[in-house]
């Protein structure tokens, strides 16, 4: 096994940081293999079992957090309003769809972020996420820490933690399998089934700037046993998203592979069609998801990143009208939101506005729905699974 890690780890991967000392990274990742798994091989089945559900369409996926979780932001206040964000948007859509909610959380290790550019607006190497380097704006907090990656795992252990107590222990965990210095330590053979096990969250996904076919996250992805996904932006061809379907569901299993459409409200109805059926061609029973929060990105009159609530709903009227007109599930949602009061995206119940955006702007990262903005798109989709 440890051959076949080392082997699709050789590959080119895309986005990883440029570490000052990579002795210092193969000790902290020493360090990282000498702790347990985050998660046990019993909850990631259980998970594999839920997550079968939804691609029969017997049940419907919620998955969302933040875009980027940060270390200061793992307190009880913030991951309890998160979580009960999650589990209010559940009650919405499965009272509203009448099918059985799997929620999922960016939670718990979403702290590994993809940049298009290695250098921010003000000239300074890009933040990373807080598993890396720190957001403060100063050279010095920006330079690659592998020692983070253990404060990683902490702040994990700890959201984890809270997330297993009570009105929480429904709530899976997952997030961009991205900072492979991570992952891999976390790797763990289970000896009830002899499977190799992602041990830092129960569904890991690839994102859209690292899902080459030759390069080392679909290499490490096709290792798995847990759940896994794949972004689709809309360049993304049905020859290609069948190869993924191949790849990453050899054996197909019904849920192991959840396909996640990215496409933007302009493009989901003309690029997702031939996708879809081309991956139903292969037989083999996916997860349909759509994350309408990375293809409507754009910016503001005073420069803040942002997404109307109105283009979110959009994507997602597409997608389901995709799947109506095929007659395949559209299994879930994928969003970023927080249960604080901030103002990042536009539009929804309250009406945010472009001047409004600078009030409570706090996202280190991408902008996120506030909770009447999700619970709105939350009653959205329930309304759509009606129909
Ligand atoms: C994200 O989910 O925060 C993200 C970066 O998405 P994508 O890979 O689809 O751009
Ligand atoms: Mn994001």
């Amino acid at each position: 096994m440890a051959g076949r890690i080392s082997e699709a780890l050789r590959r080119p991967a895309a986005q990883q940081p440029p570490w000052p000392d990579p002795e210092q990274v193969r000790s902290v990742s020493a360090f990282l293999a000498s702790l347990p798994p985050l998660v046990t091989p019993d909850e990631i089945r259980g998970l594999r079992a839920r997550m079968a559900r939804v691609a029969r369409g017997e049940a419907f996926l919620l998955q969302g957090g933040d875009c980027a979780e940060t270390f200061a932001g793992a307190t009880p206040a913030h991951i309890g309003a998160n979580a009960v964000t999650l589990l209010r948007m559940a009650a919405v859509l499965a009272e509203g769809s009448g099918l059985p909610v799997v929620p999922v959380g960016r939670l718990a290790g979403q702290y590994a972020k993809p940049r298009s550019d290695g250098v921010d607006g003000l000239g300074l190497p890009v933040y990373r996420g807080d598993i890396v380097n720190s957001a403060a704006p100063d050279p010095e907090a920006r330079v690659p820490d592998p020692v983070r990656m253990t404060e990683a795992y902490r702040t994990a252990r700890d959201t984890l933690a809270l997330l297993r107590t009570g009105r929480f222990s429904g709530i899976h965990t997952s997030h961009e399998a991205l900072l492979l210095d991570y992952e891999r330590p976390l790797l763990a053979v289970d000896p009830g089934d002899g499977r190799l096990y992602g041990g830092s969250a129960h569904f890991l996904w690839i994102g859209e700037r690292t899902r080459q076919l030759d390069g080392a996250h679909v290499a490490f992805a096709e290792l798995l046993a847990n759940p896994v996904g794949v972004k689709l932006g809309p360049d993304i061809t049905p020859a290609l998203a069948a190869e993924y379907a191949e790849r990453l569901d050899p054996r197909a299993e019904p849920g192991r592979l959840t396909l996640i459409s990215r496409m933007g409200s302009a493009r989901v109805r003309d690029v997702l069609p031939a996708v879809v059926e081309r991956v139903a061609a292969t037989g083999r029973q996916v997860v349909w998801s759509c994350d309408p929060m990375h293809g409507n990105t754009r910016t503001s009159s005073l420069g803040y990143k942002t997404r109307h609530v109105d283009d979110i709903a959009d994507e997602l009227e597409g997608f389901f009208e995709v799947h109506r007109a095929l007659g395949t599930h559209p299994g879930g949602v994928h969003l970023e939101f927080t249960g604080d009061r901030v103002t990042e995206c536009l539009g929804g119940p309250g009406e945010v506005t472009e001047h409004e955006l600078g009030g409570r702007y706090e996202s280190t990262c991408d902008p996120r729905l506030n909770v009447e903005q999700a619970l709105e798109i939350a009653r959205l989709t329930a309304e759509l699974c009606r129909r």
